[in-house]
């Protein structure tokens, strides 16, 4: 397939309404804004016609009130004070709608979470609203000109937009995308009264989840379409270890089960222009990294040295990632010629063991508890290794980032992982797809034994520079992971294509 494919001439451009919890550049929590930010601008590059649904924040990096709002748009009966507001192009790439509603435009802070860390108590509510809104615009009968042909779905926020849609009898398909089973949207099932949702669907062959309801079963069950964001994940997610109790129900609609692994946007990750560098390199142009090197460094407090390299990570930090997988072994790695740094945020102790860990090496290994999109693109480009053992990873982003920056990745051989990197030995240096290093089980004695395999290859300049060449090379555009979803999207649109499980 080609990777600039566009619609057919002439044709009128596929409408496709995307329904996310999140989106880069507006409001990000992690890999689902960085998807919802660069999967529709792709599509529309393609000749698609895409519209976003993002729910109205209070945070979001721009200023809401600035924009009009849709004056024609007709609501869900009871939903009197939700209004829609119209983000033009020029300001997140796509047309974007952003749902005014209270839960969303009255409260400042995390989308998910309340202050203290946990989920905001009426989770359900909101993003049940949210849906409710896309099933109004699927079906046409928002008011507005613009109805869709396909909708798309992402994770346990926007699940019940099929369900909506089956409810209102709205005759468009349905993609449903899962960016991490993990998260199911799981809450008491005596809430479908409250969402208006009839009690039916306390069912096993609908939400019922363990006798409670799980919102992510809205687009399993009732999606026409499902897809996850790696080949490897769409497998892994039918076996019990991965399944997180779903994955009977995943193996029962694997025929219509894909897996697609993300793009990145090469255009902010770009260590030839990345605006967060202070100098830039390509592979060709290649000295200004230890330059990055050195100034990372001093931004972090790690000594200045030249002849060790540095092992980067970045993630939320939570049992997931494998941060404890590295911090087990802190001692063995201090003992190696090298120097670690580190950028996250998440649960509390794990935050402590991080500080405390970096303390007792300080000069060798540092951290900075927080979200920092700046920093974050520095140790990209500043470190020579870059570090992830998640326990399972549905695509991973920053392994991407790394192999885009010549910062050969270290990871766990699971999900989207498994599917980017390959493992550095004679045969893939021969053939010269070497561009990292994957370990299995995921322990912390087989991370270690990588991360040695990895500094013998860094310590031999020309394999480095195959491994180097190879991982810059790559094309993880977006481009290329768009022209899968336009043939799904084709798929459920050809009249005679039906899934036979349902
Ligand atoms: P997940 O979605 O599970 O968090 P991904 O690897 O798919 O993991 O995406 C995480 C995204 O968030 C990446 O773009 C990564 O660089 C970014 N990120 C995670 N933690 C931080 C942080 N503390 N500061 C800056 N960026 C971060």
């Amino acid at each position: 397939m080609s990777r600039t494919r566009r619609s057919t001439p002439g044709a009128a451009p596929l409408k496709v309404l995307f329904v996310a919890s999140e989106m880069a550049p507006l409001i990000k929590t992690g890999g689902l804004a960085d998807v919802a930010g660069g999967l529709p601008k792709a599509l529309v590059q393609q000749g698609l016609d895409v519209r976003v649904l993002l729910p109205g924040y209070a945070d979001l990096a721009v200023r809401r009130q600035e924009f009009d709002l849709e004056a024609g748009f007709v609501p869900p009966a009871d939903m009197a004070d939700a209004q829609l507001r119209h983000l033009p192009a020029d300001c997140a790439g796509v047309p974007v709608w952003l749902l005014e509603s209270p839960g969303f435009s009255d409260r400042p802070g995390n989308p998910y979470l309340d202050p203290h860390g946990r989920d905001w108590a009426d989770n359900a509510h909101r993003f049940n609203r949210l849906c409710r809104v896309a099933a109004q615009l699927a079906g046409g009968r928002a008011g507005l000109a613009w109805r869709p042909d396909i909708v798309h779905a992402n994770d346990w926020q926007t699940g019940l937009t099929p369900v909506w849609m089956m409810l209102e009898r709205v005759d468009r398909p349905v993609l449903f995308t899962i960016h991490n089973l993990q998260y199911r949207g799981d809450f008491e099932s005596g809430l479908l009264p409250e969402l208006k949702l009839p009690f039916w669907l306390h069912h096993p062959d609908a939400l019922e989840f363990h006798g409670r309801i799980a919102l992510i079963k809205g687009g399993l069950v009732f999606a026409d379409a499902i897809s996850t964001v790696s080949p490897t994940y769409a497998r892994e997610i039918q076996t019990p270890d991965l399944g997180e109790g779903l994955d009977g129900l995943l193996r029962h609609r694997k025929a219509v089960l894909h897996g697609v692994l993300n793009g990145i946007d090469t255009a902010a990750w770009d260590p030839a222009t990345d605006g967060h560098l202070p100098v830039h390199y390509t592979a060709d142009r290649w000295a200004a990294k230890a330059e990055i090197k050195r100034a990372l460094q001093a931004e972090v407090g790690l000594a200045p040295r030249d002849d060790v390299p540095v092992l980067g990570f970045i993630a939320r930090l939570i049992p997931q990632k494998g941060i404890d997988l590295i911090l087990d072994i802190l001692p063995e790695l201090m003992a190696l010629p090298v120097q670690l740094v580190f950028l996250g945020s998440g649960m509390p102790d794990m935050e402590h063991r991080l500080r405390q860990a970096c303390a007792s090496a300080a000069g060798q290994a540092a951290c900075r508890i927080g979200f920092d999109e700046g920093l974050a693109h520095r140790i990209e480009a500043g470190a020579d290794l870059f570090l992830m053992p998640s326990r399972f990873e549905p695509c991973g982003l920053n392994q991407l980032y790394s192999l885009r920056y010549g910062t050969p990745p270290i990871v766990h051989h699971c999900g989207g992982l498994a599917d980017s990197v390959v493992d550095t030995d004679a045969s893939s240096l021969a053939t010269g797809t070497a561009n990292g290093f994957q370990f299995a089980p995921a322990t912390s004695m087989a991370l270690l034994d990588a991360v040695r395999r990895a500094l013998k290859c860094y310590n031999d300049k020309d394999t480095w520079h195959k491994i180097v060449q190879a991982a810059m090379a790559q094309d993880f555009s977006w481009a290329h992971s768009a022209g899968r979803y336009q043939t799904i999207y084709a798929q459920l649109r050809a009249p005679l294509q039906h899934d036979p499980s349902r």
